[in-house]
């Protein structure tokens, strides 16, 4: 990888690790910190420019991957920043939380599964409350278990990856509507999957084209409102996601290498967009979908 700033001129190409991954197998949903090499998030290379003072974020899936590199972007930027991720997670996520504090903003933890309607009605109230309020929710958690047959998704599989990815965005969108003030900025998650699905992740590629129109559809609901609602689209990102079933091992060594740019995207690689979704900077930006592929576009 490069040692120079991401805010220099550099080619693209070799901007990040080039040469693929070592096969590797983690118990989803994954450690970020056992991963070789461990994704950049931003920790060290990601600079602020104060784009988001004094805005207050909820950050889901904040403790890896994404979800990580949006969070500490946002601090970087001047916001407070809940993070919600799962209980076995938490090692991930105290380590985001160094990294808000040492950026000088609040960091509030806040574990549990958006799989459950109760529980993402208190990670609302919980976030509403230790932030002083909330006006940017980037709604980034999801679940991938790729599999070669239609025939090997079980009902349990299916129910899962749509609970996650799907109902807790309604779920979650409508607990925090009555405390969203003019202006807010709602983003969600949505993928390449959505516009050229691979044959093996046929329910979450399903899942993530749901997540289109859901955006689309409450961005011209919320509009009214003065609410922003936009989505980002990533392509192949090197994540505790891909390292814990959601690839199958053996696809590691080449991931990320069929895009124009011949390699897996960084984390960090998505933060400016998610930056510039939340903020005023995208004033007349809603109902879009963000592509953040290394070519393989999303339309
Ligand atoms: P990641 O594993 O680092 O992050 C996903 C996070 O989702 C986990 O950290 C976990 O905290 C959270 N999560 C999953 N199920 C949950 C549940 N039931 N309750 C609470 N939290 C839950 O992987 P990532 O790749 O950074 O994933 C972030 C988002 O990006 C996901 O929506 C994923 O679908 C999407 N995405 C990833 C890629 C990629 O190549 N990595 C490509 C397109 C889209
Ligand atoms: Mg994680």
């Amino acid at each position: 990888m490069s040692s120079k700033s991401y805010e220099e001129m550099q080619n693209p190409l070799h901007e990040y690790r080039e040469e693929g991954y070592p096969e590797q197998l983690q118990k989803a949903p994954g450690i970020q910190k056992e991963m070789n090499p461990v994704p950049d998030c931003g920790e060290e290379t990601y600079v602020g420019h104060g784009r988001l003072k004094g805005r207050k974020a909820l950050v889901t899936g904040g403790d890896s991957g994404i979800g990580r590199a949006a969070a500490i972007a946002y601090a970087k930027e001047g916001a407070d920043v809940a993070i919600n991720y799962l209980p076995s997670e938490q090692k991930d996520a105290e380590d985001v939380a160094k990294v808000i504090e040492k950026a000088g903003q609040k960091a509030i933890l806040i574990p549990g599964d958006i799989s459950d309607e109760e529980f993402c009605k208190e990670m609302i109230e919980e976030a509403n409350a230790s932030l002083g309020g909330l006006d940017i929710l980037a709604l980034v958690a999801g679940k991938q278990v790729a599999k070669e047959d239609i025939l090997e998704i079980t009902t349990e599989q299916l129910t899962a990856t749509f609970t996650a990815n799907v109902f807790s965005l309604f779920w979650i969108v409508k607990a925090a509507i009555p405390y969203l003030p003019e202006g807010a900025t709602i983003i969600t998650t949505s993928s390449i999957q959505a516009f050229q699905p691979s044959p093996t992740l046929v329910d979450y590629a399903a899942t993530k084209s749901a997540i289109v129109a859901f955006t689309r559809a409450l961005a011209k609901q919320l509009a009214p409102k003065g609410i922003r609602v936009n989505s980002v689209a990533p392509g192949p990102i090197w994540t505790a996601l891909q390292v814990s079933g959601g690839q199958p091992q053996e696809k590691l060594p080449k991931f990320g290498k069929d895009t124009p740019l011949k390699r897996a995207g960084q984390p960090v690689e998505l933060a400016a967009i998610y930056v510039l979704l939340a903020s005023q900077e995208s004033s007349y930006v809603t109902a879009e979908v963000y592509g953040v592929t290394g070519g393989n576009h999303t339309t």
